[in-house]
């Protein structure tokens, strides 16, 4: 991998990580914003209305959670780019360099596409 490959890489990942934060803050607002507080008399008197609201609130999470994931993953990526530089973008699992074209698509690849594969991931 080039220097300027690398930087490349880093810059993404960075604007990633901080896209990331960005939808969280925003997320965890919206989760407290609709947390239960003092039930109002129509909400109980109209159930469908709780239910789609709770509905919602779950897909949050789940969204919330998806992204926290890829979060730890790109700092894990960072922490490898700036600690172990010389292993970042070599497979973890055999050890071969990932494709630069791959690594642009996901910078935080931690295998290359047949490793990927066999391990049955869903990249
Ligand atoms: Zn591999």
């Amino acid at each position: 991998m080039t220097r300027s490959e690398r930087r490349y890489l880093e810059r993404s990942l960075l604007e990633e990580r901080a896209s990331k934060l960005g939808v969280l803050a925003k997320m965890d607002e919206r989760i407290e914003l609709e947390a239960p507080g003092p039930v109002a008399e129509e909400a109980v008197a109209v159930p469908q209305v709780a239910e789609i609201e709770h509905t919602r609130e779950d897909l949050d999470y789940v969204l919330a959670e998806k992204e926290a994931q890829l979060l730890e993953q790109i700092n894990a990526a960072l922490r490898k780019l700036y600690q172990q530089p010389e292993w970042f973008g070599v497979c973890e699992h055999c050890g071969s360099a990932i494709p630069f074209e791959r690594l642009a698509l996901v910078p935080w690849a931690r295998l290359c596409m047949s490793c990927e594969s066999k391990a049955g991931g869903h990249a």
